[in-house]
């Protein structure tokens, strides 16, 4: 328990800080949190909007994973509710559910049909360069013209064929398949598209909206007697001294002297921070738009993918499905647009919310713009890393450089620049709270470096073979 108990700081209080934090205080240690935010919760944050919390982007809590599903029971208590996954994709110029069932084939010209079924039977397994080459590969190229094609183009805004085929297998192989990850394959889709629909369900708070997750957390730490919580604290430098971190700087000026740290915030201002300079590694930004409405509209799905390019709204939501039990009294509908880093101006964004509130006319969601009674929008930053080509050599270089800081630990979706769900951030964050209660000595460079690759899920995993210090 050493490393453990050593005046250890967790900086981001996301998902994975507060698991982490939470974890190591009822190992004994003592933990300071360093949230920049007012308050907790990082991607996974909800925001009171007509006096209910409204999540900035959709969260939904679904693992195998008996150990995370426990710790989530557990911190949620009775303010946990089991509901049917509802989720629908347009194409063919209507709302499919999605993963696709059968009833796809009613909409799909007969053309498509034998061209999906001659790709079927004509796929080869040959070594892939790109999200493109993968997918069509996989799921064949009729699939991919029609959906894969146009939704991750407008998703990143840049051709498939120049992002890396982890970012499929973190994404598409995740959704559509849920529980068989290997079987990754066109005949797999087919086979359940003729099987009849399977229910999924997922774990969601009553109240709260998922923020409820993290204040959970946050308040059995701040009442734990062995953490502080030190929220609106951006971290915005580091000491270094003989390859260890000596202080940290934060943005109120207070500077902090911790023994160990543990970074969850995203990796590119980090190693910028410990003088690596660029890190090479993108991340997207996502604006939410809030559109209060005078009629909510009857749709029965939590959200409904965008795929089409002549609307900007990539996946609508219906909060009011989150909450069945009073779904009369949600009247607001929430439109995602993703943008690269550098976008989302406030005066594009006032520009955004009149073009999605006109895509929902469009789309048939609401009648008339005039229904929309109260607009917010919201933008948050580095919601996705970005899976370029060449993101595994960006990344092995700049965990190779991080993994020699002795005293430094990353974990988490933005520290490890994977697309994690919360999930695998809860995963991961326990797997390093074991790691480090369990240390008796410090770990080494390249003891550390494999830690970090082999905690990304195991979509988009750059092997740790392949690292070089
Ligand atoms: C739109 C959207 C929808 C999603 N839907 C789902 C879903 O349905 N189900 C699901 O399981 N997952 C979903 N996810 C993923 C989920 O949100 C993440 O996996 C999870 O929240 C990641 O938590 P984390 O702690 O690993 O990282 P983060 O949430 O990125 O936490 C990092 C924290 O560090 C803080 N920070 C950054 N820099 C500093 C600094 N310099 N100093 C101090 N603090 C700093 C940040 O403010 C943040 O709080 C979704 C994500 C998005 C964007």
């Amino acid at each position: 328990m050493a490393l453990a108990h050593d005046n250890l700081t967790v900086v981001g209080g996301g998902i994975a800080g507060l698991t982490l934090a939470d974890h190591l205080c009822r190992m004994g240690a003592r933990v300071v949190l360093v949230e920049k935010e007012s308050r907790v919760g990082g991607l996974a944050r909800s925001i009171p909007i007509n006096g209910q919390m409204h999540d900035l982007g959709p969260h939904r809590f679904y693992t195998h994973d008996p150990e995370v599903l426990a710790y989530i029971e557990d911190i949620l208590g009775d303010n946990l509710q089991h509901l049917e996954r509802k989720t629908s994709i347009r194409l063919y110029g209507r709302a499919q559910p999605w993963p696709l069932t059968r009833r796809i084939f009613k909409d799909m010209p007969v053309s498509h049909v034998v061209r999906v079924g001659l790709e079927l039977l004509g796929r080869s397994r040959k070594p892939v360069d790109n999200y493109e080459e993968y997918v069509k590969s996989r799921y064949g190229a009729t699939l991919y013209g029609i959906f894969f094609k146009p939704f991750t183009e407008k998703f990143f805004r840049s051709p498939g064929r120049d992002l890396h085929p982890d970012w499929a297998r973190a994404s598409i192989d995740r959704a559509i398949i849920d529980k068989k990850p290997d079987t990754d394959s066109l005949h797999y889709l087919i086979s359940r598209l003729l099987s009849p629909k399977r229910e999924m369900r997922f774990a969601y708070p009553v109240e709260g909206g998922i923020q409820a997750f993290s204040d959970r957390v946050a308040h059995r730490l701040a009442t734990s007697g062995r953490a502080t919580v030190m929220t609106g604290s951006a971290v915005t430098g580091l000491d270094m001294e003989a390859g260890r971190i000596t202080g940290l700087t934060l943005s109120s000026g207070e500077r902090l002297s911790p023994g160990n740290v543990v970074w969850t915030g995203p990796l590119g201002p980090l190693f910028e921070m410990a003088g690596g300079g660029g890190s090479g590694l993108g991340f997207l930004n996502t604006s939410f738009h809030f559109l209060t409405v005078k009629h909510p509209p009857r749709v029965h799905d939590q959200w409904m993918y965008v795929p089409e390019q002549e609307f900007r709204a990539l996946r609508v939501t219906f909060p009011a499905n989150f909450h069945p039990r009073e779904r009369e009294g949600w009247a607001t509908i929430c439109v995602e647009v993703t943008a690269p880093r550098e976008g989302s101006t406030e005066r594009d964004l006032e520009e955004e919310t009149v073009a999605v509130t006109d895509d929902l006319v469009r789309l048939g969601i609401i009648s008339h713009g005039d229904e929309v009674v109260d607009r917010q929008s919201r933008v948050v930053e580095n919601s996705y890393p970005v899976y370029t080509k060449n993101y595994p050599a960006e990344l092995r270089r700049c965990l190779a450089r991080l993994s020699g800081i002795s005293n430094l630990y990353l974990t988490g979706r933005s520290a490890t620049f994977s697309y994690n769900n919360m999930d695998h951030s809860i995963r991961q964050a326990m797997d390093l709270s074991q790691w480090l209660g369990d240390m008796d000595r410090p770990p080494s460079r390249e003891e550390k470096l494999k830690k970090i690759l082999s905690s990304r899920p195991r979509y988009g995993r750059v092997e740790s073979g392949q690292a070089t210090p």
